[in-house]
């Protein structure tokens, strides 16, 4: 799939924000995101040993902080002029379970492309297929708490 003007645009938008923002160890990437309607939305990485979140990530934070829908594409752009950088694998894992559907742009400089996030992680792990449906105990209006012989009852409220 090519480049469409909307994609080199979203790709402009994530290296303003590199230029302006990254301008520290603390703050190296930037990316931005496109919903389905067209408004974009960005963030960049906050760097921390604990683990700080990536720029893809902080974006999409910033598009649910502001009510947006659904994501149809994303870039990430480094800092220092190192240009379009791809997704870490937590990255894709993300993604993939937010907007199964959306559209990552990668590749060098002259050939950058919108892949889709499936690409990117093909026989991946789908969260929502492993949750298994565990059967409500049954509540008997007492805190289920096994009583110790012996022991005070625990009081009902
Ligand atoms: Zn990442």
């Amino acid at each position: 799939m090519s480049m469409r003007d909307i994609d080199r645009a979203l790709v402009q938008a994530a290296t303003a924000v590199a230029k302006l923002r990254c301008r520290s160890d603390n703050h190296t990437v930037a990316a931005a995101a496109r919903t389905t309607d067209g408004r974009v939305f960005s963030g960049v990485n906050v760097y921390h040993f604990t683990g700080g979140p990536c720029a893809e990530v902080v974006a999409i934070g910033a598009a649910a902080t502001a009510g947006a829908g659904d994501l149809e594409a994303i870039v990430a752009v480094g800092d220092r002029g190192r240009g379009v950088i791809p997704p870490c694998g937590r990255c894709r894992q993300v993604l993939l379970d937010y907007f199964p559907s959306i559209k990552v742009i990668v590749g060098p400089p002259d050939a950058l492309r919108p892949v889709p996030v499936t690409d990117l992680l093909p026989e991946t792990y789908v969260w929502s297929d492993h949750q298994v449906e565990v059967p409500a105990a049954p509540r008997t209006g007492v805190w289920p708490m096994p009583v110790v012989p012996g022991s005070r009852q625990a009081a009902e409220d």
